[in-house]
């Protein structure tokens, strides 16, 4: 019904025209074929006649479900985004990344999970509001750093995940390395506070599931925090991890 619905919905108005004709020519079709059943092939009107009398009702009946159709397809569209986004911070949520995630993280690509440091003080020292607005200033944050390549979405309270489609390890050393790095959050007027990441990341390789990749990356995220935070661990293939400042 779903895919009914977007496939009808008219686009644009020259599309309303266009499918309304349609829509009434066929109605017009089913008119000249009753008229066929029920008087005969010789005794039926003719078929624009058939049309012209349909014309009349199917035109504003039509118009009307066009109408509904494409209200139908602007809330469904609205729906779906609100499903698939975090309305606090703007990016999308845990289910859009699960859902638009490869099954397999192959080799060129790579999986990346960030954790805000020490977050719960922010929220103890500040306020949740205050806190709020840390999530949405990592966003941002997350986002500056982050090229065409890689999808971000966040998975959960303070954490992250980001999937690189392209992964250059040169690269995506130097984006881990400012993400950990953080960001100076004004909490209080004059009061900057620095926050602070702990980084996860794994490369993709054969065979590599994503559910394996998110496990890997959790465990790079809990060594970063181990080795002091505010840095990146990076799992390799098997699940030894590297640590790097
Ligand atoms: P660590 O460095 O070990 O990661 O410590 P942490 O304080 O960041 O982690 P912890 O798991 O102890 O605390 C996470 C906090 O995040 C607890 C929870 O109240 C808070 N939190 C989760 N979601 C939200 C949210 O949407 N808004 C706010 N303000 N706080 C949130
Ligand atoms: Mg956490
Ligand atoms: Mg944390």
């Amino acid at each position: 019904m779903e895919r009914f619905v977007r496939l009808v919905a008219p686009t644009n108005r020259v599309d309303f025209c266009t499918k309304l004709i349609a829509l009434v020519l066929i109605c017009g079709i089913f008119n000249h074929l009753r008229d066929l059943v029920t008087d005969g092939f010789d005794q039926a009107d003719p078929f624009m006649n058939n049309l012209f009398d349909a014309s009349f009702t199917a035109l504003p009946m039509c118009a009307f479900a066009l109408l509904l159709i494409s209200h139908l397809n602007a809330l469904q569209t609205r729906l779906y985004k609100q499903a698939m986004r975090d309305t606090l911070t703007g990016l999308f949520n845990r289910r859009w990344f699960m859902a638009n995630t490869p099954e397999q993280i192959s080799a060129g690509q790579a999986l990346m999970i960030v954790d805000i440091d020490y977050f719960k003080r922010i929220n103890d020292t500040f306020g949740h509001d205050k806190g709020d607005e840390a999530l949405t200033s990592m966003a941002k944050h997350l986002d500056a750093q982050l090229g065409e390549y890689a999808s971000c979405a966040r998975i959960g309270g303070e954490e992250f995940a980001i999937f690189f489609a392209r992964s250059v390890p040169e690269e995506l050393t130097a984006i881990a390395r400012a993400i950990s790095s953080g960001f100076l959050f004004e909490a209080e007027p004059d009061k900057p506070q620095k926050v602070t990441a702990s980084v996860g990341l794994v490369y993709g390789r054969e065979g590599l599931s994503r559910v394996e990749a998110i496990k890997l990356a959790d465990e790079a995220v809990y060594q970063a925090k181990e080795n002091g935070r505010a840095c990146f661990s990076e799992a390799e293939s098997s699940p030894k991890l590297r640590v790097l400042p």
